[in-house]
């Protein structure tokens, strides 16, 4: 077994994100906004859809090439039918050593201690403001916050610790709120990480205006809640760590906009369709779902992967700015690959 695989610029294989499902219970203005994906949206045919089986065969075949950490998202992954049993299977392959998931949710106070039980090793989830009107105007005006907080108190009762709260800022939108947010799970063990809001896909309006910078992010915190840069915990960690001063735990700041790291980009992407993407920026992938459709054997499909990886130079975050004020490409949108 051979875990050597690096890509163009030299970044091994690390990390594969699995985007379940593309359907979504929110319609979050930068991600999916409603009035593009109204009643009529035409979500993916079962059919077009990764069965479990096959993103089983792929994960088995791309672990030995050096995937280590598998995080399953979507859309809202929680909405796929019967997913503790995908779980159950993912950690039983040999070389996985740690699979998370990232959810807005609403579904897991029914789902959180059959998850833990089936093996799933940490929860990310996302909540962008306590308060309920920027909460709503946010997120499309679905599902309440107390929902989102029911959900994480029951991942607590199951056994979750240090969970990530993912807070996508935007100036002018919830950036008043984000002090309180951090306070609220101040001493609790869990890390609030604010993501400065990102141009993926085509979809969301995506405006520089609307960045909030990791340093004015820094700043906001520290002036009402004292905090110090902290080292990361392990090479690609992509949130910049700060600590309160006080010892009550950390947050993080995830500045792909502002201070770009695809230097150690060591991540994978599988949209829902089964396509292998190479960069979160990506104009679009390769159909690994035709290839196993196809009836390839092991070793071609192993092939076609190490191919791609090898072929890999995306390093879209450093050269954003260079591409600023040009027409932003076609490319994949985030509801398909998850984040
Ligand atoms: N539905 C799940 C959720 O919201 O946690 C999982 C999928 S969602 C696409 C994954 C993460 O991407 C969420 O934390 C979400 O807030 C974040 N996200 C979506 N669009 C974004 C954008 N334009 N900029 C920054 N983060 C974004
Ligand atoms: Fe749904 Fe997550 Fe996208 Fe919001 S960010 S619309 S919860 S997939
Ligand atoms: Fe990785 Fe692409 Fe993001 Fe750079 S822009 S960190 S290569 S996903």
């Amino acid at each position: 077994m051979s875990s050597d695989l690096r890509d163009s610029l030299d970044r091994p294989l690390r990390d594969l994100r699995i985007s379940v499902t593309d359907r979504c219970n929110f319609r979050c203005t930068y991600c999916m906004p409603a009035e593009l994906f109204g009643e009529r949206y035409a979500f993916l045919p079962r059919d077009e859809i990764l069965s479990f089986e096959e993103i089983e065969r792929l994960v088995a075949l791309m672990a030995p090439m050096g995937v280590r950490k598998v995080r399953i998202t979507g859309g809202e992954p929680l909405l796929r039918h019967g997913l503790h049993e995908l779980v159950r299977s993912l950690a039983a392959i040999r070389g996985v050593e740690d699979i998370a998931l990232t959810t807005n949710g609403t579904l897991l106070e029914r789902m959180a201690g059959q998850l833990k039980r089936e093996g799933l090793s940490r929860l990310t989830i996302s909540l962008d403001s306590l308060d309920p009107e920027v909460f709503s105007r946010m997120n499309g005006g679905k599902l309440s916050v107390q929902r989102v907080l029911d959900g994480i108190s029951a991942a607590e009762e199951a056994g979750f610790e240090a969970m990530k709260i993912n807070c996508v800022v935007q100036r002018g939108v919830n950036d008043h709120t984000l002090a309180a947010l951090a306070r609220h799970f101040k001493g609790t063990g869990h890390i609030v990480r604010f993501i400065e809001f990102m141009d993926v896909g085509t979809k969301n309006n995506w405006d520089l205006e609307q960045v909030l910078p990791a340093t004015e992010i820094a700043a906001l915190i520290d002036a009402e809640m004292p905090v110090e840069s902290a080292e990361p915990n392990y090479v690609g960690e992509v949130a910049q760590r700060l600590r309160y001063r006080d010892g009550e735990g950390e947050i993080g700041i995830i500045s792909s906009v502002s201070n770009p790291f695809c230097g150690e980009c060591s991540r994978a992407r599988l949209t829902t369709d089964g396509k292998l993407v190479t960069c979160l920026f990506a104009q679009g992938g390769s159909d690994l779902r035709a290839l196993l459709r196809s009836g390839a054997s092991d070793d071609e499909v192993r092939e076609r992967i190490r191919g791609i990886w090898a072929g890999r130079s995306d390093r879209y975050s450093e050269e954003r700015s260079e591409l600023l004020g040009t027409d932003r490409p076609k490319r994949v949108e985030m509801y398909q690959i998850g984040g």
